[in-house]
């Protein structure tokens, strides 16, 4: 158990972490635990998150290296001119509690974050030897998710990224103006170049022309070939998880249309793995920043939901405004918006809609779709039989037919369908009402 001074620590730089949304792992497939003096899996199981019904991951020890920073950010906790206590870890005391945590299973990893330790460069010195003690002396072969830190050098960021499952360099702001206005001594360019050396680096990996500098620790995957993912291929060795960031919303005019496209430009020409967003949570009473009676959960729901289907469902950030508004309708989900204000292309007909086209129908998603396809091969389809197969018509029953047919009592037309999904439940924020666990909750016995 951890002693008086480091139960501070932890009470203070576990609490200051709770704002990163951007800690969810995925992607990794190193297997540690099989070999002699390895410790740490980061395969599926190793790795079963746990989420707080605000959707942060409670399975990794979520620390900040400090939050002594000398940065002056207006919307953070952590800024220089505010009036919190302080605290900072030595590299060995998150070595030694992320690997005593491992083995007591309070833990399946390490989410580290920091403040800024009086320069870019020393704070991720600092993190960097909390990596290697972990790694080399430790033999810890979990999950590790680290910040860069923007502005740092390339070599200690390259340093990082080889012990590292993940990596994200935290946008926070949407734009310039806001960044200069909010957090004067962050500055665009430094965040994207380091975000771009991630992402060149990662490349190159995958691309097996990763080239390896000397005075560097040896890669991750150079370690243990064998056990680093499966087959015959050879291992990926910089930051095989790959890159995220956190964009801060609602403390700022930026719209949802600024980032949303900002987010699809992450994701087409930097391949970052997600872009989160963090409902801004009032931290401060700074004449720039909005009087907010609460975070604005629906807003960040609703970014959340328009992200999927840039990711995952072929729709373009364009497609996703009414020209007369560059936010989001928080009436009711982006896709069915889409849908209301293209009615034109509605209903579909489920028994010959083409996949892609089955995907843009509210509330029928890649698992309906595909069912949808396979089972009208051996028959045609009504909406008993979608039923039966699992497809949920609570919103797809006001945009599709089933031969030829709408659903009985249902008008195709906008004042009534608008009506009716503006009284979906799931028209509020799914995310609301939230508690936020506390580790030492968690270390104590909380039963969650
Ligand atoms: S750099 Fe800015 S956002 Fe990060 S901890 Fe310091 S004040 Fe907060």
């Amino acid at each position: 158990m951890p002693n008086n001074e480091l139960l501070r620590k932890l009470n203070i730089l576990g609490a200051a972490a709770k704002y990163d949304a951007s800690c969810a792992s995925s992607g990794v497939d190193r297997r540690g635990s099989s070999k002699q003096g390895a410790l740490g899996n980061s395969v599926a199981c190793g790795i079963c998150h746990s989420f707080t019904p605000d959707g942060r991951c409670v399975s990794l020890l979520k620390v900040l290296q400090s939050n002594d920073c000398v940065y002056d950010c207006k919307y953070c906790v952590n800024r220089r001119t505010n009036d919190v206590e302080r605290a900072t870890f030595t590299p060995r005391e998150i070595a030694t509690l992320t690997y005593e945590f491992y083995r007591r299973n309070y833990i399946e990893g390490l989410f580290l974050s920091s403040a800024v330790i009086m320069s870019p460069d020393n704070t991720m010195e600092i993190m960097c030897e909390t990596l290697r003690l972990l790694r080399q002396e430790f033999s810890f072969y979990g999950y590790i998710h680290v910040k860069a830190i923007p502005g740092a050098d390339p070599l200690l960021i390259e340093k990082a990224g080889r012990l590292a499952d993940r990596m994200s360099v935290n946008i926070e702001l949407p734009s310039e103006a806001s960044l200069t206005r909010l957090a004067p001594q962050k500055k665009k360019n430094s965040i994207f170049n380091s975000m771009r050396y991630i992402s060149g680096r990662i490349e190159e990996d995958k691309s097996g022309k990763l080239l390896l500098r000397d005075n560097l620790p040896a890669p991750l995957g150079e370690t243990m070939p064998k056990s680093y993912g499966t087959g015959s291929s050879f291992s990926r060795t910089f930051v095989p998880g790959g890159q995220s960031t956190q964009l801060i919303v609602g403390a700022t005019d930026d719209t949802d249309h600024d980032i949303l496209t900002l987010t699809e430009n992450l994701y087409n020409k930097m391949q970052l793995k997600r872009v989160y967003y963090s409902a801004y949570v009032p931290a401060g009473k700074d004449p720039r920043l909005p009087t907010l009676a609460e975070p604005p959960l629906l807003k960040e729901n609703r970014l959340y939901h328009a992200a999927w289907l840039l990711r995952l469902y072929g729709f373009q950030s364009s497609e996703l405004f009414d020209k007369n508004s560059p936010n989001l309708n928080l009436r009711y989900d982006p896709k069915c918006d889409w849908a209301v204000r293209n009615l034109d292309l509605f209903p579909v007909e489920v028994n010959k809609a083409d996949y892609d086209t089955l995907l843009r129908i509210p509330g029928i998603g890649t698992i309906s779709a595909r069912k949808i396809v396979s089972a009208r091969k051996v028959g045609s389809l009504g909406f008993e039989e979608l039923k039966e197969m699992g497809v949920v018509l609570k919103r797809a029953q006001y945009f599709i037919t089933c031969r030829g047919k709408m659903m009985p009592h249902i008008k195709f037309d906008t004042k009534f369908i608008d009506a009716n999904l503006s009284l979906d439940k799931r028209a509020k924020p799914i995310f609301s009402n939230c508690e936020k666990l506390s580790l030492l909750d968690y270390i104590n016995g909380g039963d969650y």
